[in-house]
């Protein structure tokens, strides 16, 4: 069965290190259209995150600004696949 698998390690940059991942498998199609459409996705939407999970994504559009929420989430809504993340520091 598959498993959504991803692999986050931080990576060097001219300002520091910055969170990059990578999804090795997706674990439906349904996840598959949601990463990719950007419902779900590896850390913070926008930005750099200090949180390294997979989240759900919320987005509140208002005149004076956009707020996106993240959401953590350890499986997956669609199919119930627990979601294996492997991260390097
Ligand atoms: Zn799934």
């Amino acid at each position: 069965m598959s498993q959504l698998s991803v692999r986050a390690a931080r990576v060097p940059t001219d300002e520091g290190t910055v969170w990059r991942s990578m999804v090795s498998e997706y674990c439906c199609d349904e996840m598959q259209e949601a990463w990719e459409d950007g419902l779900v996705g590896f850390g913070e939407h926008e930005g750099e995150t200090n949180d390294p999970a997979i989240n759900l994504y919320r987005v509140d559009v208002w005149p004076e600004a956009t707020i996106w929420t993240e959401y953590p989430i350890r499986f997956c809504p669609f199919c119930g696949t627990e979601i294996l993340l492997e991260t390097a520091e």
